[in-house]
């Protein structure tokens, strides 16, 4: 499951960032209102936790924002202020849940898991490309007749290239998304992972999904 947290107070937001990680979340983290929109557009997420008090735009004008343009990600609304008023507002304007500061991080973590169990109900939780299948909440993969198993890593790096088909994944961008890595740790880990995943997904079919753009990344796409 992968989070956008969306809060301006740096030590809030990596607090939240590490105890998401910590129960196996993929997060991002957006400091500024207005930059949620372009950060939404660029990845899918699972779930978006929004402070409402932020620089730029605030929460529930985001909010209002991403309902207009029919991105429909479960939100769970952050405000020191907790009055009811802005409760009801918050969830007039799409906000699926909604969490008064300070909160207890257990409670925090629990409902974010919910609101990602929610969001799977109403979208599909099968991604597909030519004959290979992939079922994000089973975490198992398929090809024609063939189920074969992930490992954690493999199954992140598998859904992170099955949602962008065709689109050249960096290295950088893998480590990234998949290791959460801000970082290049200098190593073959991204070359090791992917060698390792075409034997599962293209070994002994055609044609070849998984392919190797010289000095750049990977791209899986049906030709060539
Ligand atoms: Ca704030």
């Amino acid at each position: 499951m992968r989070v956008l947290v969306v809060e301006d107070e740096k030590k809030t937001a990596s607090f939240i960032r590490k105890a998401l990680q910590a129960e196996g979340f993929a997060v991002d983290v957006c400091h500024r209102g207005d930059d949620v929109l372009a950060t939404v557009s660029a990845t899918s997420f699972d779930a978006i936790l929004l402070d409402i008090m932020l620089p730029g735009r605030d929460g529930l004008s985001v909010l209002r924002q991403l309902r207009e343009r029919k991105i429909s990600t479960p939100v769970l609304l952050l405000s020191a202020r907790g009055e009811v008023n802005e409760r009801v507002e918050g969830l007039n304007a799409g906000a699926d849940d909604y969490l008064p500061k300070p909160f207890v991080i257990a409670e925090l973590v629990a409902r974010v898991r919910a609101l990602g169990r929610r969001g799977g109900d109403s979208k599909s939780t099968v991604l597909r490309l030519a004959d290979l299948a992939l079922d994000t909440v089973k975490h198992q993969a398929r090809r024609g007749e063939k189920v074969f198993e992930l490992t954690a890593r493999e199954f992140r790096l598998l859904e992170f290239l099955m949602r962008s088909p065709g689109r050249i994944c960096s290295r950088m961008a893998i480590i990234e998304k998949v290791w959460d890595y801000d970082f290049d740790p200098g190593t073959n880990l991204v070359d090791v992972y992917v060698k390792r995943l075409r034997e599962k997904i293209d070994e002994g079919f055609e044609p070849k999904l998984l392919h190797t753009v010289r000095g750049i990344g990977y791209v899986l796409k049906e030709s060539p």
